[in-house]
């Protein structure tokens, strides 16, 4: 395994080992599974940084599931949020009375994540809980109560991979770096 990479013009140290990933992901399907047993859930991604966490997280899920997709628009490439959001693609129109659990790569200022439960919450699920893979909670601007399952909680710094890109870059590196230098 490279400890150190490149992606685009800048150097990458390892973070996060795709083994520890896995590890987590397991724990945290197997407790999706206990709680949602009955509930037949809507699993709602949030591209494009979930895919491959959605995927290897749904793989470990063993109960009666759907699966959904949206994508918000935001976060133009660079290193830092810029907290400017635009718009909602492809959330699924009949969730009304539904148990949702939306999964994401990563909540960083936590203001995609209010944006998009503010658009869920208009249709009235039943429940709404999020699953985040990375949570950055120095960088969170106010608390968000549905943010129930977290892989890992990181210090406020850029990564990169596993879903994760730096200017589209990256996103296919199977385990997940920081930003060094
Ligand atoms: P938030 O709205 O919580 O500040 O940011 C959420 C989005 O910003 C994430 O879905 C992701 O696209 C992007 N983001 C935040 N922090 C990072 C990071 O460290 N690395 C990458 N690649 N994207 C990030």
């Amino acid at each position: 395994m490279m400890n150190t990479i490149e992606v685009g013009d800048r150097k990458f140290g390892i973070s996060i080992t795709n083994e520890r990933i896995n590890e987590r992901t397991k724990e945290i399907a197997a407790q999706i599974n206990a709680e949602y047993k009955d509930k037949r859930p809507l699993f709602i991604g949030v591209l494009n940084g979930c895919f491959l966490f959605m995927a290897d997280l749904l793989k470990e899920t063993v109960i009666p599931c759907e699966v959904a997709f949206m994508k918000v628009s935001s976060y133009k490439g660079g290193l830092t949020s810029t907290g400017e959001l635009k718009e909602i693609f492809g959330l699924p129109e009949n969730l009304q009375d539904r148990h949702l659990v939306i999964v994401e790569d990563i909540v960083d200022t936590g203001l995609t994540l209010k944006y998009i439960l503010e658009k869920v919450y208009l249709q009235q699920p039943a429940s709404v809980r999020v699953c985040s893979l990375l949570f950055k909670p120095e960088a969170i601007l106010s608390p968000i109560k549905e943010l129930e399952y977290v892989g890992f909680e990181i210090p406020n710094e850029f990564v990169v991979g596993y879903g994760l890109d730096y200017d589209e870059l990256g996103r296919n590196l199977k385990h997940i770096y920081r930003t060094i230098s």
